[in-house]
């Protein structure tokens, strides 16, 4: 049972993300990653890996699943209007996200945000951190 609801939109409403958790805002540390691409969205990232997040897509052809680098991640960026959601990786067959707080216009993380840049990781360690730290339940509709 969780007691929080986190959500966000883009801002057409195609895509739609729910973090369920036992959390408050304020017990999050958003995560302002310095590559390019989270630079150039503004993105900060927020995960729970005892909560469960639910990713809802409207109108799949509309939802760009973005791959760069090592592509072992998908980020998910609207189509129509542009806004970075959410990061997807599949880990040991399950799926696990990040979810970008940056759209989150609900809701307010007071803790400051730290800065991360994992330039240096290797793949494996990428996605060793990936199973310990991001949201474990993902269900995505659509
Ligand atoms: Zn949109």
């Amino acid at each position: 049972m969780t007691t929080n609801t986190l959500k966000s939109h883009c801002h057409c409403g195609n895509l739609s993300v729910e973090l369920y958790t036992e959390k408050t805002e304020e017990d999050f540390t958003p995560r302002t990653c310095q590559c390019d691409l989270c630079k150039q969205h503004g993105a900060s990232w927020i995960s729970d890996p005892e909560g469960e997040a639910k990713f809802i897509i409207k109108d799949r052809d509309l939802a760009n699943f973005y791959r760069f680098g090592h592509s072992t991640s998908d980020f998910v960026i609207c189509k129509t209007c542009g806004v970075l959601m959410i990061a997807l990786c599949e880990l040991e067959n399950k799926t696990k996200a990040v979810i970008n707080k940056t759209p989150m216009l609900d809701h307010e993380f007071k803790t400051p945000e730290i800065l991360t840049n994992f330039d240096g990781e290797t793949v494996e360690g990428r996605l060793e951190r990936r199973t310990q730290n991001w949201t474990g339940n993902v269900i995505i509709e659509g």
